[in-house]
């Protein structure tokens, strides 16, 4: 059974560690910041045995040198970007075997947040960096639209009791927006008091399940004939595909970001 910790770096990064229940290995995702994962590993007695890498940015990448100068191991990460300190570059389809209790973790190529971005699945959960967020998704700062739809598109396809692992606790947020975009949506109304909830107690809000993700996400809801509606309304547009629905609501959380 895969077991995760979870480390809060900076303002509302999540780092995620994977190991197993009663094995001190652990495989570090996305450590933007070395300092939190080291006191972590110190508290807990862990072995850092992997670095998985989701894309290139900072905030996901800037604690890598000083955590290999302490503990040498293999750092996992986009084939398409370039990160220096890559030992094993991944694109759809490979594998990643992680030393300790067995785990195992597909690799999917989803551009569109940035060029080369990955996301590892595997164990019933998705380590999805900055391309699907709880209630939201990665701003396309490399992408096109119609890539990350076709990235968003491939995350839908997973099985609902897949469990998200974004990098970000940007939820409320989100869910701010979800209620704009589908005022009529109940789910989303009823999700958003949830998590006000759980955040005036500072409690985090990631993982969430892939099928709330489908039922209150609007960036996975393109189809819905009501978002349709409200994104062609807001842009003025007759809006033809779902990739067309999903840039333009996209365009209209960046205007109100
Ligand atoms: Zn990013």
């Amino acid at each position: 059974m895969m077991e995760v910790r979870s480390i809060h770096a900076f303002d509302d990064n999540y780092i995620w560690l994977l190991g197993c229940q009663g094995h001190p290995e652990v495989a570090i995702v996305d450590p933007g910041d070395a300092e939190p994962v080291i006191e972590r590993i110190k508290q807990e007695g862990l072995k850092p045995v992997a670095i998985l890498i989701t894309h290139h940015h900072g905030d996901h990448t800037g604690g890598i040198a000083e955590l290999l100068a302490r503990y040498p191991m293999p750092v996992y990460g986009p084939a398409k970007e370039k990160i220096r300190q890559l030992s094993d570059p991944l694109s759809e389809g490979d594998v990643v075997e992680l030393p300790g209790c067995g785990l195992r973790l597909e690799v999917l190529d989803t551009p569109g947040h940035t060029r080369g971005h990955i996301c590892y699945l595997g164990h019933g959960a998705l380590f999805c960096g900055d391309t699907l967020f709880a209630a939201g998704c990665g701003r396309l700062f490399e992408g096109s639209p119609e890539q990350m739809h076709a990235s968003l598109e491939k995350i839908r396809a997973l099985p609902d009791q897949t469990l998200i692992y974004c990098a970000h606790e940007y939820t409320e947020a989100n869910l701010r927006f979800a209620a704009v975009a589908e005022p009529e949506n109940a789910q989303i109304s009823a999700r958003l008091e949830e998590v006000i909830h759980l955040r005036q107690r500072g409690q985090d809000t990631v993982p969430s399940l892939l099928k709330r993700e489908k039922q209150t996400n609007p960036f996975l809801r393109s189809e819905e004939a009501s978002l349709k509606q409200a994104a062609a309304a807001w842009s003025g547009q007759a809006l033809n595909s779902p990739a067309e629905v999903f840039a333009v609501v996209r365009r209209w959380k960046d205007a109100l970001d």
